[in-house]
């Protein structure tokens, strides 16, 4: 056996046949990862010593080489309509966000990729704070991880997070690796279980990774169009100068197989008054997305201090989803969620202290992380 490494190895984020092949190095059996992969994520144990099915051995070893360590919680805020949101304390001192959205029929967690982003959407929050730096595995999948230990489980249901979106900071498609990873743990049946259309990357176009992950998975892909013309979008996405917008189509059409072997891509439109709301804005975006199989999302804007757009009145915003629904797409307008929290798209900002000051109702969340040996969640 290999001596104790300088910072132990953390097996949060090490998708179970990574987690085999280090087994195999330690000289141990590469089933016994799935054993452990049940541990951390279906139980939520982080204590070697507990995970009574591991021999002794392996599990000494194990506490002697590795941890599993999830981030830790700066701040966790309910809002009256169920949403919840958590400001995460990283290892390094970063903090990042990630916020829960309970309907009838599912939970989602949205989910952060990097520490800031360096895409410079102008109408993002995330973009004012710039880039630090990507997330590791451990991190991303640390959210749902956390998310999941602090929920009361819905009846009927085995765990709170049913669904997760890459909607919170950072742009997803620019942290390849380790957002391969994460999913490749959300999607295995010993970890989290989601099927392919539970889990939902979303991008900002980035073209050559995009077709990268088409030929690793096929999880639901959205996609933040946000202007129907090149002229418009270089301006409100930046990295459409790059990747304009016929190729990032191209692109979402082969990740969706033309909607064949892959599902319908969901594109994203935040609406922007007297920027991109205009009816003939709407008649472009028809025009643009009518030979492609997909769901269009309208996001109405969600303002933050400083910044220079306006949300459009509710009838700027159903007016534009009549014309596309007569167009025959599939519309959805985005219902703003924890509005009394800030934890709205394009809100989080990664500060720990209380912006508003104003009260929120906790929910009622687990008081300590349960150990439930023997549960199968
Ligand atoms: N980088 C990824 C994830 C971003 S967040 C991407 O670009 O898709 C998820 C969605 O929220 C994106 O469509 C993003 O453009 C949108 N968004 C960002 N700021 C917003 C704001 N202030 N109001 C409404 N939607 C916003």
């Amino acid at each position: 056996m290999s001596a104790t490494p300088a910072s132990p190895l953390n097996l949060l984020g090490m998708p179970r046949q990574r987690l085999a092949e280090q087994f195999e190095q330690w000289g141990e059996r590469g089933f016994r990862a799935t054993q452990l992969v049940r541990w951390i994520h279906q139980r939520g144990v982080t204590d070697f010593s507990a995970m009574t099915d591991i021999s002794k051995a392996l599990r000494q070893h194990l506490a002697a080489q590795a941890i599993v360590r999830p981030p830790e919680i700066a701040l966790e805020r309910g809002s009256d309509d169920g949403t919840v949101k958590w400001v995460l304390r990283l290892a390094d001192g970063n903090a990042i966000e990630t916020v829960f959205i309970p309907e009838d029929d599912r939970g989602t967690l949205c989910v952060s990729s990097q520490v800031g982003c360096a895409l410079d959407c102008t109408f993002c929050s995330t973009a004012q704070q710039g880039f630090n730096r990507n997330l590791t595995a451990d991190e991303i999948i640390g959210q749902i991880w956390l998310a999941n230990r602090r929920l009361p489980v819905p009846e009927g249901r085995s765990r709170a997070v049913t669904n997760v979106v890459f909607m919170g900071m950072g742009e997803p498609l620019a942290n390849f690796e380790a957002l391969v990873e994460a999913i490749d743990l959300m999607l295995d049946d010993n970890a989290y279980g989601l099927s392919k259309r539970r889990v939902t990357v979303s991008t900002s176009g980035l073209v050559p990774a995009l077709d990268r992950l088409g030929e690793v998975t096929d999880v639901a892909l959205a996609v933040s169009l946000h202007a129907p013309n090149d002229e418009l979008r270089d301006r409100l996405v930046p990295i459409n100068r790059k990747y304009p917008i016929r190729e990032l189509l191209q692109a979402c059409r082969r990740y969706t197989r033309d909607g064949g072997h892959h599902h319908r891509v969901t594109f994203e439109y935040v609406l922007l008054a007297g920027i991109n709301d205009q009816p003939e804005h709407a008649r472009q975006l028809i025009d643009l997305l009518r030979e492609i199989p997909c769901k269009v999302n309208l996001i109405p804007f969600n303002p933050f201090p400083g910044s220079p757009f306006v949300r459009p009145s509710m009838n700027a915003v159903r007016a534009f989803e009549g014309l596309l629904a007569e167009a025959g797409f599939v519309t959805i307008v985005r219902r703003t969620r924890g509005d009394d929290i800030d934890a709205a798209c394009g809100q989080l900002v990664g500060q720990v202290v209380d912006r508003s000051n104003r009260p929120a109702r906790m929910i009622r969340l687990h008081a300590e992380l349960p150990v439930q040996p023997g549960a199968s969640a």
